[in-house]
């Protein structure tokens, strides 16, 4: 009896599985297979819930993102919610946006589920860096302009009318490209950061909202006008920055969509 009560509790598991950027063609086909083979979801908002089509019906679907005037809920929950799940024996998918570990809490709910003793793998996702910069075209480093690139936080500590905590000598380095994830709504106090840090009132920035999605809107400008510019153009969020010369390698490419494929995907797996 107590070897089978052991047994039933080691088969769950919870894995943590990128769901790429948007585009809902940019995830692994691994990540695939375990949402086929999931009996719960749990998921946040950044993802794209056509992505739940690959879940069976039998699969209970759980939402932890943030609702209309309402916060998410809060991650030690999150945390306790995968915990228990996994000790009730189930097959638990949880499903980020993007890449688990790329600003993505992934760090904090693996810790959970290994305190816990609960089997977990990660699964990476396309994060939004590069979903979209493939998406508009952007190389994110190119040997003349840029060698390296910094993915940075925006977030600002103690919610919306707290400071950002960026670091200027790494985000405003020459021949270097840096993405700003969760910067939005702090544009302004990181343009005007980079140009006191050094970067000329001419670098190239881009702001891409929705990136790979069909909802997908962007704006192109430089330090000084940046700000005033996705102020009018009322931008929404997710949203992602994007500084530095390789903007300009931009305009060298040509890119092709494939909305086609996409419908055409999305047909089969509703079938
Ligand atoms: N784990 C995610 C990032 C979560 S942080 C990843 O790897 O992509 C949330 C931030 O990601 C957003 O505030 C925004 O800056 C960025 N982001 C996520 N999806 C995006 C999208 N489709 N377009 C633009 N920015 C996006």
């Amino acid at each position: 009896m107590k070897t089978s009560m052991n047994a039933r509790k080691q088969s769950g598991r919870v894995d943590l599985v990128g769901a790429g950027p948007g585009d809902p063609e940019l995830i692994t086909l691994k990540a695939v297979c375990l949402l086929e083979q999931a009996q719960v979801v749990v998921y946040d908002r950044l993802v794209n819930p056509a992505l739940l089509q690959h879940c069976t019906s039998s699969c209970d679907q759980i939402y932890v993102g943030k609702r209309k005037h309402c916060h998410s809920m809060p991650q030690a929950r999150i945390c306790e919610l995968l915990v228990t799940l996994g000790q009730q024996g189930k097959r638990v998918v949880r499903l980020k946006g993007g890449d688990p570990f790329i600003f993505g809490r992934g760090g904090e709910e693996s810790d959970a589920l290994a305190q816990a003793g609960i089997p977990c793998a990660v699964v990476p996702g396309i994060t939004a860096a590069t979903g979209c910069a493939a998406a508009t075209g952007i190389p994110l480093t190119y040997r003349d302009h840029a060698q390296a690139v910094t993915f940075i936080t925006g977030h600002r500590k103690g919610g919306k009318d707290g400071k950002t905590d960026i670091n200027w000598r790494l985000a405003a380095q020459p021949n270097h490209t840096t993405v700003f994830y969760m910067g939005l709504s702090c544009l302004n106090e990181i343009s005007q950061g980079l140009q006191y840090h050094g970067l000329s009132a001419s670098t190239p920035i881009a702001v891409i909202a929705n990136g790979s999605t069909n909802k997908q809107q962007e704006v192109i400008g430089t330090l000084t006008d940046i700000a005033e510019t996705v102020r009018h153009a009322e931008l929404p969020s997710p949203a992602l920055l994007i500084v530095g010369d390789v903007i300009s390698a931009r305009e060298q490419m040509e890119l092709t969509g494939h909305d086609e494929q996409i419908d055409y995907y999305l047909e089969s797996v509703s079938q």
